[in-house]
């Protein structure tokens, strides 16, 4: 296990998962979770457990949400005044049953909108301040933050940090702080195959 001085994780990049708790790209664990829908990929930091997000694809599916709360709000509203107006009740006006349906999962989509909206002022606020410091202090931060990513020979080690370097880079990552793990964990199976091919081996010239 090593500290990896390639990626600084205090360095701000809007496409590379965050940790809004810790304030860095933190290294994760993928959680995979199953649905009717199929499976979705949930990342998880690896020093607080907390979900972390990528800013840069949560910022347009905070706006689209706003957009579409804006208008089942702008349609819903006028839709079910109406009837309301008419003193019509729900179960006999098809109009007020959908300005309910609209207004009730505009509602909703506006919760989801404020809590993207919420982290996303947290990434805002973190990746301005930390875009105003010189690259010795960035590194620096990065040295003295709590947590520090350390190597571990997976494919979430991999996915973490291919968001900063090409596979290749990774790839020489791999090389410096894994090479001999690989060697090792691999190789040590290889003795008892080879032991048990060669027990087969004699136990068959034994019977001849
Ligand atoms: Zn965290």
């Amino acid at each position: 296990m090593k500290n990896i001085p390639e990626i600084n994780h205090c360095a701000p990049h809007p496409k590379a998962y965050w940790c809004s708790d810790c304030k860095a790209h933190n290294t994760f664990d993928i959680v995979v979770m199953e649905s009717r829908n199929g499976k979705t990929f949930k990342y998880r930091c690896k020093a607080c457990d907390f979900w972390m997000f990528r800013p840069g694809e949560t910022l347009p599916w905070k706006n689209g949400l706003f957009v579409f709360v804006g208008l089942s709000f702008v349609v819903g509203v006028p839709l079910g005044l109406i009837p309301l107006s008419n003193g019509e009740h729900i179960d006999h006006s098809r109009a007020l049953q959908i300005a309910g349906i609209l207004v009730g999962f505009g509602a909703f989509c506006g919760l989801i909108a404020w809590s993207m909206a919420h982290y996303l002022k947290k990434w805002s606020a973190w990746s301005f301040a930390q875009r105003m410091k010189s690259p010795e202090d960035l590194r620096q931060e990065a040295l003295d933050h709590p947590f520090q990513p350390e190597y571990d020979n997976s494919t979430d080690f991999t996915d973490w940090a291919e968001q900063f370097l090409t596979s290749e880079e990774v790839e020489r990552l791999h090389e410096k702080y894994g090479g001999g793990e690989t060697v090792q964990e691999q190789a040590s199976p290889a003795p008892p195959a080879e032991a048990e091919i060669q027990i087969v081996i004699k136990n068959m010239e034994d019977d001849e």
